[in-house]
């Protein structure tokens, strides 16, 4: 008996013959093999995010692996919120530094984004793996982020919670900046956004005092990243209320070791303003900073530029086959364009 259809029928409901998963599912031979669900071998779980957990899957038709966004349908489900994210993973396909969506299509009971595997874990296992980044290091993991983060305000998108878990490696070291759950789009120039939300500790002060803010509030998270790699730690206590959080931002000037370049230090000084108009990012281009004096952007814009430290890739153990979740069904009003395919994907 062939491998895969023995470990595929340890879950009866996600084989493919299956009549009672295909009616479950709706599959049919209608549907594409990308958006069929019981093409996705579900090996382990990655992590789990703002809606639902991340697993490891192969995708069966190409050997291929991935990893798959699931998210439960529930009562409450924002699907505002979900429409949104898949909008922006959809622009991993023209950004090289965004977690790339590969499909994204749903069931009755379940949305599901397949995404490119970041086999290289998170920014935040890195820093702590190396306790900190020396600014050659550092350099070149902000220099990744600073175009990611300016394609994503190019197209009206502010991130909200940009911390070092939600930026993922691939298999070579190189950055994606990932979970878009919490990610507004606002009209140009306008302070469109509202709400405080993101990462303890990486909130900018304008997110914290709850006034309407823009794409500044991620050029604060960003100066945080910045310091955390150069040091790793927080600049600032992410314990108290937010007025605490505020007035310890407000009050206290973050220690700088005396190691740090003058111009890595600076750099991280001009993000972390608390006045949103002198802040690095919204007063000018953090491309321009003396920081990058020594990068070439044509060759970080191609991932051309290679990455300082190797990430540890683990062992993936194929032979696992855990069932999708159980859910019940619901009718949602997702919106026509919602159910997509990255055409390369296809081509590959
Ligand atoms: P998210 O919901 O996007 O925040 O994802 C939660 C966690 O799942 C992340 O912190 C990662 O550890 C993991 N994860 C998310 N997307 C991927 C991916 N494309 N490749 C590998 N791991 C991922």
């Amino acid at each position: 008996m062939d491998k895969k259809k023995k470990t595929r029928s340890r879950s009866p409901e996600e084989t493919p013959t299956d009549t009672r998963a295909q009616k479950r599912y709706r599959v049919d031979d209608t549907t594409p093999p990308p958006f069929n669900i019981n093409n996705y071998q579900l090996i382990k779980k990655l992590g789990k995010g703002s809606f639902g957990k991340v697993m490891l899957a192969s995708y069966t038709i190409k050997s291929q692996l991935v990893a798959v966004k699931i998210i439960k349908k529930k009562k409450k489900t924002d699907y505002h919120d979900i429409e949104m994210e898949a909008t922006i993973l959809r622009l991993g396909h023209t950004c090289p530094f965004l977690s790339r969506a590969y499909a994204i299509f749903q069931t009755e009971s379940l949305v599901l984004f397949i995404l490119e595997y970041a086999r290289g874990g998170t920014l935040h296992k890195l820093i702590k793996r190396h306790r900190y980044l020396n600014s050659q290091e550092a350099q070149f993991y902000s220099a990744e982020l600073v175009l990611g983060l300016r394609y994503l305000h190019k197209y009206g998108i502010i991130h909200r919670d940009l911390e070092p878990r939600n930026i993922l490696l691939d298999e070579e070291g190189h950055v994606q900046i990932a979970d878009f759950g919490f990610a507004q789009a606002r009209k140009f120039d306008s302070k469109a956004c509202h709400g405080t939300g993101g990462a303890s500790g990486y909130m900018a002060p304008e997110v914290l005092e709850d006034v309407p803010y823009n794409s500044s509030a991620d050029w604060w998270s960003f100066g945080v990243v910045v310091y955390e790699m150069a040091t790793g730690k927080l600049p600032f206590s992410p314990n108290g209320t937010f007025q605490e959080q505020l007035d310890n931002i407000t009050n206290t000037e973050p220690y700088y070791p005396e190691t740090l370049t003058p111009e890595f230090r600076d750099f991280i000084q001009q993000l972390l303003k608390t006045k949103v108009e002198h802040r690095l990012g919204v007063y000018a281009n953090a491309q321009d900073h003396p920081f990058f004096s020594s990068v070439n952007w044509e060759t970080v814009k191609e991932r051309s530029m290679v990455p300082p430290l190797k990430p540890r890739i683990k062992q993936i153990d194929m032979l696992s086959n855990i069932p999708f979740p159980e859910n019940k069904i619901r009718k949602t009003g997702m919106n026509k364009e919602f159910t997509y395919i990255d055409p390369s994907w296809l081509d590959k």
